[in-house]
């Protein structure tokens, strides 16, 4: 009954078109009057669509009794938010119209979600947090910039960068490199807790220089230099030597040497400055004044047994009656600072000289006698008398002269030509008694005879 009522309805419809068609063209050809739909819904045959099943709206038109249906399609859940369920597996959500809840696993992320404290995975529809934890730092595994070091989570790759870096603990440091006097050295330091290093220039060492020489001696008035040299790199440097000042005289720079062991004790007896006026040139003289020291040394040496017998004849003719006692050779020597030895042959001034005298010819054969030295200076071929003085004590010679050079010494004893004056007085005495006796015999002897000539005669 239903199927029929259906393609009954079905063939009205199909009609009514066909009535439209022909109306159509009988509106070209002169027309009819079409109707103009009132259309009502029909609250009976309608139906609300629901969450999950289609509704249906269905209309007629009251002028002409045509009716039409058409679909609602169904409305879908109006699902709320997902919920995490107590299961901590699941989350269910709740459609806020027809109260259909629905229930699925948790839809966990891949990345970890993180804060300074822990990190977690959350689900991502319901927001749910699974695996929470605190950070893991391996104590042994640091990020770090120059002035800072931090942590990352082993786990999660959370950074302590930016909430708990701390600046590097610096260890006191060690030289990496030495710094010498041409290159800068190197000081690294490190952490103690991250080992990150840094570096530090140590600056340039001063030279190591030598001993130093005098390249230039100083003078009383004229400072002088010192040359160093550094034993590292070869600089070279000088220092100014201050003038010595007028701290020393020349004659405190001079040095009187005699030689140990000189032929009758020779030695130099003079006054210093007489000795140094003699020796030095004027040249000299100046550096002695500049602060040179200078030398002076006398050798005297017995050459008696080499003289020959030509000279010792020579010199006995020149000495007549004395006694050739020796043969000596005088060489005097100075030597100023730093230079080689200069024989000195002649001196300017003559310079008193000593002879100790062997006690073997200190005495005169008698005591009566008195006994003579006599120096002789020889000069080629020449024997000449010296100026020479007997001390005191008659043990020592003095002698002046200006050549140095071959000398003979001799002696020969005289009378004393002394004068007693108790002698004298002995003599006076006697010539007195012996002018008394003689006056007494002429008055006694003599006169009386005389007399009686005279007698005779007148
Ligand atoms: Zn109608
Ligand atoms: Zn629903
Ligand atoms: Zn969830
Ligand atoms: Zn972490
Ligand atoms: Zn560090
Ligand atoms: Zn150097």
């Amino acid at each position: 009954m239903k199927r029929y009522l259906s393609l009954f309805l079905a063939l009205i419809l199909c009609l009514s078109l066909l009535t439209v068609a022909l109306g159509d063209g009988d509106e070209e050809s002169g027309g009819q009057s079409e109707c103009q739909h009132e259309w009502k819904v029909d609250t009976t045959k309608s139906k609300a669509a629901t969450c999950e099943s289609p509704g249906l709206k269905a209309e007629y038109c009251d002028k002409c009794q045509i009716t039409r249906e058409s679909e609602i399609p169904a409305l879908g859940h109006s699902w709320g938010k997902w919920m995490a369920n107590s299961d901590g597996e699941t989350h269910s959500h709740t459609c806020g119209v027809c109260k259909k809840t629905d229930k699925a696993n948790h839809v966990k992320g891949e990345t970890w979600e993180k804060d300074e404290e822990n990190h977690w995975k959350k689900c991502s529809e319901c927001g749910a947090e699974f695996e929470k934890a605190a950070h893991t730092f391996d104590k042994t595994k640091w990020e770090k910039d120059n002035a800072k070091h931090w942590q990352v989570c082993t786990v999660c790759g959370y950074s302590t960068k930016d909430t708990k870096a701390e600046n590097h603990k610096w260890d006191s440091g060690k030289v990496t490199k030495a710094a010498t006097c041409v290159t800068q050295g190197v000081k690294t330091y490190t952490c103690t807790v991250c080992g990150a290093t840094k570096t530090e220039t140590i600056p340039l060492t001063e030279h190591s220089w030598d001993g130093g020489k005098t390249t230039i001696a100083p003078t009383i008035t004229e400072k002088g230099e010192s040359t160093f040299k550094c034993i590292v790199c070869g600089k070279v440097a000088t220092r100014e030597i201050a003038p010595l000042g007028l701290s020393m005289t020349p004659e405190e720079l001079l040095t009187v040497q005699n030689m140990t062991g000189n032929a009758l004790g020779g030695r130099l007896d003079d006054e210093k400055w007489v000795i140094l006026q003699g020796v030095a040139t004027e040249e000299e003289y100046a550096r002695i004044q500049g602060g040179w020291p200078i030398t002076v040394t006398l050798k005297v040496t017995d050459i008696t047994n080499t003289v020959g017998e030509e000279l010792t004849e020579e010199v006995q003719n020149a000495a007549g009656k004395q006694k050739i006692y020796c043969f000596l050779k005088m060489e005097l020597s100075k030597e100023l600072y730093q230079d080689p030895p200069i024989p000195v042959t002649g001196t300017t001034e003559p310079i008193i000289l000593s002879l100790t005298l062997p006690e073997e010819i200190q005495e005169a054969t008698s005591k009566r006698k008195e006994r003579g030295f006599t120096v002789y200076r020889i000069d080629g071929d020449q024997a000449e008398k010296v100026a020479a003085q007997l001390s005191e004590d008659g043990q020592s010679l003095r002698l002046q002269t200006n050549t140095f050079g071959t000398y003979a010494l001799t002696y020969h004893d005289t009378s004393t030509g002394s004068f007693d004056p108790m002698l004298l007085l002995y003599g006076a005495v006697g010539l007195v008694t012996l002018g008394g006796i003689g006056f007494l015999v002429y008055k006694l002897f003599i006169a009386p005879r005389r007399e009686g000539y005279n007698e005779d005669d007148e």
